[in-house]
């Protein structure tokens, strides 16, 4: 990979060429670091420039991602690798069992998740990570809609639908048609944030924006909002299961 010095750090990126591009579009992803990709014709000797102009904006988001998966224990669901569901910590604990079927219980504080014994190595994460998932939906499937009756009656307000599903990079969002969604792993949130992500989402059916006035509805509903803002922005990273 080539190497380019930003502020006096040596910065590998992955250049790509391609006869699509139009512009030159520079890229920071988590764990992938810096991608430049520009037009098949793009004179090579421009490149460095083009990244030296965007250097501040590139360092950040690289700090930002290095902050992040620092932070993550890496989900490898082996044996007594973390899952969290409303804010409790618990022990995955991988069970082999002969005659097939997908189980997963709750036991003291361990995650017990049964898997076809014929199974290993990657087979075996991919099917174990995938019995979580499942496993996670139901629970949110049982637990958000719920919540978001109560707050709805509480604040006399209507959503539309209510959509749980994975999001990579939010939490909740609500549309101009008065949709909301819910991110699915809302559910290893403890359940005041969650709370919080609800009233925040109820909140834009009546501001579409976040003025002064709809953070008075959001704090009459969610008095220590600030505490949950800031364990959000903590847990991102429970978005890569
Ligand atoms: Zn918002």
């Amino acid at each position: 990979m080539p190497v380019i010095t930003l502020h006096g750090r040596p910065i590998e990126y992955r250049l790509l060429r391609t006869r699509r591009n139009r512009f030159v579009r520079l890229t920071v992803t988590l764990g992938k670091g810096l991608r430049v990709s520009t037009p098949s014709q793009y004179p090579m000797k421009d490149v460095p420039r083009i990244i030296h102009e965007r250097a501040s904006w590139i360092l950040e988001k690289l700090d930002e991602f290095a902050r992040i998966e620092r932070q993550t224990p890496r989900q490898r669901y082996c044996n007594g690798a973390e899952v969290v569901i409303l804010g409790r910590v618990y022990r995955l604990r991988p069970i082999p069992a002969s005659n097939g079927g997908t189980m997963v219980r709750v036991q003291g504080d361990e995650v017990e998740v049964l898997y076809p014994a014929s199974l290993s190595g990657e087979d075996r994460q991919d099917f174990l990570r995938n019995a979580l998932l499942s496993w996670y939906r139901v629970q949110a499937q049982r637990l958000l809609p719920p919540r978001v009756d109560y707050y709805a009656a509480q604040m006399r307000l209507h959503p539309q639908r209510v959509t749980i599903r994975r999001q990579r990079s939010r939490w909740g969002s609500c549309s101009a048609k008065g949709n909301l969604n819910l991110n699915l792993f809302l559910i290893m949130l403890p359940v005041k944030t969650i709370d919080y992500v609800i009233v925040h989402e109820l909140a834009h059916l009546i501001e579409l924006n976040h003025s002064d006035r709809f953070w008075r509805v959001v704090d009459r509903y969610c008095p220590d909002r600030k505490k949950h803002q800031s364990f959000l922005r903590k847990s991102i990273h429970y978005l890569e299961i």
